[in-house]
């Protein structure tokens, strides 16, 4: 035996199962396709947004918050629909996660030294029925160093178990196929692909350089999701959500394959919930890119003007920042895979905020000062937002409607928009502002998210005319559907351990993470609620850990 465990996927996932396993004084074979380098995975460039409930931060925000509340607004997003099958095992880890959210996280994690910004952000707000999709109260929690701040104590953790010797690292190992004997899952085999000294995040070659296998007595998959593959995204879209759009721009690193998936499978594991999704509807093409079409997403406020590809404004609740897949839903059915955001320069100096920790920087770093001068204090946009202004392809500045729209245009083969047609609906909006009973539900969103503390101080600008000159000028954002999260994957019971296609535990494998689908093989359901991923794989990990090693 090469380990007491073999954890496959040095994500998040991954690293918070090694330190449980570690802890207990299991000896741990971790094994990723990628380099050292890599270390983390997808959570390193992530925002580092987590989901609690009822927290210090809210409470000082003036937000109410509770279990009930959050269950409340789980069940409606996840609207599981197929209890008795594929959501059996889902619901019950929904139900243990929200407690997890509202209970012991939030210490555990201080416990741990991840520390939180003071302000709570507001995410997916929803589709605006009571028992629908969405938080009913603002609870995205970003972490002081963003994704890296998450990881830090269980990369820590598990850097401190090599040096004991209980960790060995088994990097540019891919794994092909899991060793099954008598029913069981003993090991891992596969190929050693070639060096590569790639920054992190860069596509890595996939030159094979020999074979390799490992034996060990219980497996854990932490291997994520399916982003990085478009064929695969296109495979599993499901019919609900229209056609698949032909393209797309990628909001993770190409080493998010989802091929374990399938290799599990192969071993017996049960795949369930692979037609849900959670694909972003606000992509920009990065300018400066990392992986292959690498893609970022906008945190857009409340107040940008959604349009479709022909210039019509997009209906309720397909809202800036509400409701990720009645959005993705309505587009598909536009005939065009872009659509655009219509705003001033007032709206993106508060309300432009980027995914990603290379896109936040002053988060990122931990640096208070800057934090307060780039999004509270300073003038003009943040610098990585003004950057995009700059240099993005998919960005327009003009200072009247017409320029702007005849710019946007030049940005698509065919001239598509009509810019009388933009004007009317624009000057229909800036009317309903002179009415502070407005029968515009933007505008109406608008004003109910300045009474938020937390919105009014930096996330929504003060209500304004989109034509008013004095808040220009005027810009266009082209934007593209991102890939990112796959939602259904591998079903697991409470402790992580896979099931077979009889729903039985198969001897000696488990999974977490995104592989996982964040747990039980789709704990979001249908809708996620926002900065749940990273706790999906804190709260699995956990579990496929210390289960793995009693
Ligand atoms: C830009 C960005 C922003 C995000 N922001 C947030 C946020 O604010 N809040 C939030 O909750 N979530 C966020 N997420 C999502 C979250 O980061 C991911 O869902 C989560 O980190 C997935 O972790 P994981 O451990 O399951 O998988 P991963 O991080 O994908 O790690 C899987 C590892 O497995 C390895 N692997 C795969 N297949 C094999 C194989 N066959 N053999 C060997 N190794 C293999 C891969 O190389 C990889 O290292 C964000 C993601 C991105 C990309």
């Amino acid at each position: 035996m090469n380990a007491d465990v073999i954890v496959v996927g040095a994500g998040l996932a991954g690293l918070v199962a090694t330190c449980e396993l570690t802890a207990k004084g299991k000896r741990v074979a971790v094994v990723d396709q990628e380099s050292a380098a890599n270390l983390g995975g997808q959570a390193f460039w992530s925002f580092g947004g987590l989901f609690l409930v009822d927290s210090p931060q809210q409470r000082r925000m003036g937000v109410k918050d509770s279990f009930e509340l959050a269950w409340n607004d789980w069940q409606g997003s996840a609207r599981f629909d197929r209890l008795e099958d594929e959501d059996s095992w889902a619901v019950r880890w929904a139900r243990a996660y929200v407690e997890f959210a509202a209970g012991e996280k939030r210490a555990w994690l201080d416990r741990l030294g991840v520390k939180l910004l003071p302000t709570v952000g507001w995410a997916e707000r929803g589709d605006l029925r009571a028992d629908g999709h969405g938080n009913s109260v603002p609870r995205f929690h970003v972490t002081w160093g963003t994704g890296p701040g998450v990881l830090r104590p269980f990369v820590a953790g598990v850097r401190q178990a090599a040096e004991r010797g209980l960790v060995t690292f088994y990097h540019r190992h891919r794994v092909d196929e899991l060793v099954v004997s008598g029913g069981a899952v003993r090991g891992v085999r596969g190929t050693l692909l070639a060096e590569d000294g790639s920054p992190r995040g860069v596509a890595s070659n996939r030159d094979q350089v020999g074979d390799f296998e490992l034996a060990a007595p219980a497996v854990i998959v932490t291997s994520g999701g399916i982003g990085g593959d478009h064929d695969l995204v296109r495979r599993y879209w499901p019919e609900r959500m229209g056609r698949a759009p032909e393209s797309m721009v990628t909001g993770v690193p190409a080493y998010v394959d989802g091929r374990m998936l399938d290799i599990s499978a192969k071993a017996g594991a049960r795949l369930v919930n692979r037609d849900r999704m959670w694909h972003y509807t606000e992509g920009v093409r990065n300018w400066d890119p990392v992986w292959p079409g690498h893609g970022i997403r906008i945190l857009p406020g409340p107040s940008s003007m959604w349009f479709d590809a022909l210039g019509r404004r997009l209906p309720d609740p397909c809202l800036p920042g509400y409701d990720t897949l009645s959005t993705l839903r309505h587009l598909r059915g536009t005939g065009h895979d872009h659509s655009w955001f219509v705003l001033t320069q007032k709206i993106i100096e508060k309300e432009f905020a980027l995914s990603g920790s290379e896109q936040n920087p002053d988060i990122t770093s931990n640096d208070r000062r800057a934090f307060l001068r780039e999004r509270l204090l300073g003038k003009g946009a943040p610098g990585p937002v003004a950057a995009f202004l700059r240099h993005g392809a998919d960005f327009v500045v003009a200072t009247t409607l017409e320029e702007l729209v005849a710019k946007m245009n030049r940005l698509t083969p065919e001239p598509l928009l009509d810019a009388g047609l933009v004007r009317r609906q624009i000057e229909a909006r800036d009317l309903q502002l002179a009415n502070p009973y407005s029968k515009d539900s933007q505008v109406q969103g608008i004003r109910n998210a300045r009474r938020y503390l937390g919105d009014r101080l930096g996330r929504t600008a003060a209500p304004h005319r989109i034509l008013d000159p004095a808040a220009g000028p005027l810009i266009g954002v082209m934007l593209h559907v991102l890939t990112r999260k796959t939602l259904g994957g591998i079903q697991t019971d409470l402790d992580s351990r896979v099931l077979g296609l009889d729903g039985q535990p198969i001897d000696g494998l488990f999974a977490a993470g995104e592989v996982a689908g964040f747990g039980g093989g789709g704990v979001h359901g249908y809708n996620a609620l926002e900065g749940t991923f990273l706790g999906g794989c804190l709260f699995s990990g956990r579990q496929a850990g210390r289960a793995a090693a009693r």
